[in-house]
């Protein structure tokens, strides 16, 4: 199964697609956009590049399938074209290990592009929904519509994969689409910005390269949809601009994201399983374990199995070892290095600040008040809270927000059970970690300080889509039962149907 999906990524992968098929004729890899990449600095080229945006879709230029089918194959050969610019890109960023770019960035951002490709048409398609006696004859459909042109405000910490995988749900919804990558990873911002144009129609994909002032004039523009990823105080301001032009929104926040370690769990596989979301991409991941809470009868075994298992992984010196990336910059190195209080450190606890490494760290003997438990960590710091049993953690949890991600490791059915019926959160992984946003059929984001809205597979198509009811009535009969003349048949005549 995995093969024949492999083989079915490949074919994507190398998918040419025929130069006949675009409409884009002007439009080449290789020569230079048609558009030059905005001075972000400029305003008025940002506003002049949203209006252009705007034009093409009132002229309809996104709205046949075939189009956006063609845009999702420009955007595929654009990561399999240009993945070794990417990787360097993201190397000089983040100091991430190639594997990790593959498997956290490009490769869900193909299955993403492949899932629309495949599922456009009926996607696309009116949703017929049956229409109940007292509105017959007569009959109703929900049809998917774009919004227009939308505004996607990427992080730092998947460059490509947060500005990229809400894009496929936007070019496949229909719509234009403004992208703003974050100025924290500037190598990858200047790479979309220079070569994505070369694929993708540039005017209805303007990228805008920029920090707080550029996405400040972008966000006193009017869009039609506001797509944020990132950290919730720029999530306020990014929903406050939006309520002026009454633009609907989708956060896609942080948080802390708990890990409940039940004593039923196989502890040395939980372990590998916490050790692999927590400390990929140096733990900067919105849905890393961001905290663990386990029994005291259980935690000395289970950070043996936890040590051990970063052992594995990273040898017994990660800053050597290839496979462990580094913190984006020192500002967040300095912010990190602060949470490691030194009496609590149970393994790691190495910073080298010229290199900007944190070593893989684990935190015992935290309670609520440490500072590590008081912001999302963001970082490969991992604190360890004794509890003393799952209802306990359950108790932690409900007394915080609502975290973007919950993982809880138990072989007992019941217990996982009364986490997920007792708990609430963006997503959850039951016996491992990070892994149920890789679901393309289940949507991805967070619920209450977490986020707001979905995306991913068709979820992504509805949020980028209007979904718009349309009732077509029959002709050939017009009972008079709502109007005037009211009178009390007709009064009765409607109760029978309720
Ligand atoms: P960031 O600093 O890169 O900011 C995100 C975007 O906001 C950038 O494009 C940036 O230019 C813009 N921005 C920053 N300050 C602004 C301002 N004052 N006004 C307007 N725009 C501004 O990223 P970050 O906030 O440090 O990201 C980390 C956070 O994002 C963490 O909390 C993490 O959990 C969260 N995150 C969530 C997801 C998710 O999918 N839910 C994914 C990744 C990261």
């Amino acid at each position: 199964m995995v093969l024949v999906r492999l083989g079915r990524l490949a074919q994507l992968h190398s998918r040419n697609p025929d130069p006949k098929d675009c409409t884009m004729d002007s439009q080449t890899r290789d020569t230079p956009a048609a558009i030059p990449v905005a001075d972000a600095a400029a305003p008025d080229s940002v506003v002049r590049r949203i209006e252009v945006a705007t034009a093409r879709f009132r002229q309809g230029r996104t709205r046949s399938l075939e189009w956006r089918r063609d845009q999702l194959d420009r955007l595929a050969e654009f990561v399999s074209k240009e993945e070794h610019r990417i990787q360097d890109a993201v190397r000089q960023d983040l100091g991430r290990p190639e594997f990790e770019t593959y498997l956290a960035e490009l490769w869900p951002l193909l299955l993403e592009i492949r899932d629309a490709r495949k599922h456009l048409k009926s996607w696309a398609a009116p949703r017929r929904v049956p229409t109940p006696l007292e509105l017959q004859p007569g009959s109703g459909v929900v049809q998917p519509e774009p919004l227009g042109v939308a505004l996607i405000i990427g992080p730092w910490n998947l460059p490509v994969n947060l500005v990229l995988a809400p894009l496929v749900a936007a070019i496949a919804a229909g719509n234009c689409a403004v992208l703003k990558p974050s100025e924290l990873s500037p190598t990858v911002s200047a790479l979309l910005a220079e070569r994505l144009p070369r694929y993708l129609d540039p005017e209805c994909f303007p990228v805008v390269q920029g920090g707080v002032a550029e996405t400040t004039v972008l966000l006193k523009q009017r869009f039609d949809h506001i797509f944020y990823t990132g950290g919730a105080p720029v999530g306020r301001l990014v929903m406050a601009a939006a309520a002026l032009h009454l633009t609907p929104t989708t956060l896609e926040l942080g948080g802390k994201s708990p890990v409940i370690v039940d004593d039923s769990a196989k502890l040395q596989l939980a372990a590998k399983r916490i050790v692999w979301g927590s400390f990929m991409n140096a733990g900067q991941l919105c849905v890393a374990p961001d905290y663990i809470l386990v029994s005291e009868h259980k935690r000395d075994a289970l950070v043996a199995e936890l040590k051990s298992a970063i052992e594995e992984y990273f040898g017994p010196d990660p800053q050597a070892s290839p496979y462990f990336g580094r913190i984006i910059n020192e500002r967040h190195f300095d912010r990190l290095s602060k949470l490691i209080a030194e009496d609590k450190v149970a393994h790691g606890g190495d910073t080298d600040r010229s290199d900007k490494y944190i070593a893989p760290t684990l935190l015992t003997g935290v309670t609520e008040d440490d500072a590590v438990m008081q912001e999302e960590v963001f970082g490969p710091v991992l604190p360890i809270i004794t509890v003393r049993d799952t209802d306990d953690a359950i108790r932690f949890v409900n007394s915080r927000e609502k975290p973007l991600a919950l993982y809880v490791f138990a072989e007992d059915r019941q217990v996982q059970d009364r986490v997920i019926a007792q708990t609430t959160a963006g997503g959850v992984t039951i016996n491992h970690t990070v892994l149920h946003i890789a679901h393309g059929g289940m949507p991805f984001g967070g619920v209450g300080a977490s986020g707001m809205g979905a995306y991913h597979g068709k979820w992504g198509f509805d949020t980028f889509s209007h979904l718009k009811p349309v009732l077509k009535k029959a002709t050939w009969i017009d009972p008079p039962i709502t109007s005037a003349p009211y009178s009390g048949w007709k009064r009765r005549a409607l109760g029978l149907f309720t």
